[in-house]
């Protein structure tokens, strides 16, 4: 009996630690300015981030390492960008 008691109070203190986490990491979450970050601002998991195909080779890549061109095309590389506009 003495160990489900134990049990019980340690999942309370867990869940008030997450409780307690998710508070202050609040705050933090609002820096940045990217304009990429607007649209995944509510996403939790900071990994769980945009992607989006290169115009050239296809290629899937994060959203923050994209590099548009003037029509709005987005590209894996500077490379790829030149050899596109080409
Ligand atoms: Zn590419």
């Amino acid at each position: 009996m003495k160990l489900i008691i134990l049990i019980v109070v340690v999942l309370a203190v867990i869940v008030w630690l997450q409780r307690l986490k998710k508070s202050l990491g609040g705050d933090r979450s609002t820096s940045g300015g990217s304009t990429f970050a607007k649209g995944t601002a509510a996403s939790e998991s900071p990994q769980a981030e945009a992607m989006v195909a290169c115009a050239h080779c296809g290629m899937h890549f994060p959203a923050s390492e994209a590099l548009a061109d003037a029509s709005g095309a987005v590209f894996c590389s500077a490379e790829h960008r030149r050899l596109h506009s080409s």
